[in-house]
């Protein structure tokens, strides 16, 4: 709505310094080094550590994406071709791309309206001979219904592949997301909590899949013996040096990022609690939220006008906001309706291995978050009285579209 008042979040949005002094004394130190290879090197063994402090795993590998992290993970489980993996359809494309380049099946359940997360009894319902695991992807930062999780995949004898990529310094029960499931996946993508441009970590406790954890993202070659004969076939999705000195520098940065951006979200969420039309995520009992982003719904059978009218006058009182979050449930996207996964083939289907036909899927939830789902920006250097005019905002837009 056009208004000649000043908007409420009267400042530009705020933006966080993300790399400084920290990051520059690692490379510096790096720069000294006679090799920038990852075995033994420094700065990954730095990484490591670091991460450990964090999630206290055994068997650490980074590398060199969120995608990889969880590529390595999936082969790690080796699956033969068409066992299938339980996935939410509200996530990043990198969630799925490890399944099939393994020749598997991801499986899509829907979620939660609140959470937009697996949703455990829809998960339970997809479940049939072939399944292999379930992925929980911690969507905007937002823990997943663990306990219920585990004890379906409990129940039928599942792995847990957590996607803790967007769930950076989450927590459940008091523990990070990440040491729940079999095995935990981070990214540093330019776009996370924490960046080193790119680059991932998969990590686990299990010694039969961590013993060759780095194997599977290492071309199978056998760092430990310096044998080469590889018995597996295994991509290289080795994390240089360069990426370990800043990630290793971001990392020290991690709690004072999730802190921050924790309580900015649920004071938000706190904010909202009144507004009409508006539904805040709803966060597990012992879950602590990270806050990638902030991941509204509007309840448009108490509002008048479209999300986009909403979201254009979100936008007019000065609040960062985007209509939506991906634009179609995964199983939508073109290469999926298709089918194209391998030159126009899909190889495990054409052997009989899968009837999956992913035109055939419908995850209605998930569906619905997307098309009434508003996204904002949460990060570190927000203030508190930001964030209060970013609630007040939204409920005076509210008010004026109830109907
Ligand atoms: C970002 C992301 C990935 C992939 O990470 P990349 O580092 O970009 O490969 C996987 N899963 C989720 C949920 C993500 O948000």
């Amino acid at each position: 709505m056009s208004s000649d008042h000043s908007p409420i979040v009267d400042e530009p949005l705020p933006r966080p310094r993300r790399w400084g002094e920290a990051e520059l004394s690692r490379l510096t130190e790096m720069v000294g080094q006679e090799s920038l290879f990852y075995w033994k090197g420094p700065q990954t063994t730095a990484l490591i550590d670091g991460f450990r402090g964090h999630y206290p795993l055994k068997h650490v590998f980074p590398c060199s994406s969120g995608s990889a992290a969880l590529h390595v993970a999936v082969a790690a489980l080796r699956l033969r071709p068409g066992e299938e993996v339980i996935v939410p359809p509200i996530t990043d494309m990198g969630s799925v791309i490890g399944i099939l380049y393994q020749q598997g099946v991801p499986v899509f359940a829907d979620v939660d309206p609140r959470t937009y997360n697996l949703d455990p009894a829809a998960v339970e319902r997809a479940i049939t001979a072939r399944t292999r695991a379930i992925m929980p992807v911690h969507v905007a930062g937002n823990p997943c219904d663990l306990e219920a999780l585990l004890a379906v995949a409990r129940r039928h004898g599942l792995s847990v592949i957590e996607d803790c990529a967007q769930a950076w310094g989450a927590r459940y029960r008091g523990l990070p997301v990440g040491l729940y499931g079999d095995l935990a996946c981070y990214s540093f993508n330019d776009f996370k909590h924490l960046s080193c441009g790119d680059g991932g970590v998969v990590a686990t406790n299990d010694e039969a899949l961590g013993g060759g954890l780095s194997k599977w993202g290492d071309k199978c070659y056998d760092r430990v013996t310096g044998g080469r004969d590889p018995v597996d076939l295994a991509p290289n999705y080795r994390m240089s040096e360069p990426q370990a000195a800043v990630a290793t520098a971001q990392l020290t940065k991690l709690g004072g990022i999730a802190a921050t951006r924790n309580r900015l979200g649920d004071a938000l969420s706190a904010s909202l609690a009144g507004t009409p039309g508006v539904l805040p995520p709803v966060v597990q009992p012992g879950g602590y939220h990270s806050y990638w982003f902030y991941f509204l719904r509007l309840d448009l059978s108490h509002l008048s006008g479209s999300r986009d009218a909403f979201v254009a006058d979100l936008r007019t009182e000065g609040v960062a906001a985007n209509a939506g979050y991906i634009p179609q449930p995964v199983y939508r996207y073109s290469v999926f309706q298709t089918h194209n996964f391998f030159g126009g083939h899909w190889p495990v289907r054409d052997a009989g291995l899968t009837s999956m036909d992913y035109r055939d899927v419908r995850c209605p939830i998930a569906e619905a978050i997307l098309r009434d789902g508003v996204t904002l920006p949460i990060n570190e250097a927000m203030s508190d009285r930001y964030i209060e005019k970013v609630g007040r905002a939204i409920d005076a837009v509210a008010r004026r579209h109830v109907r």
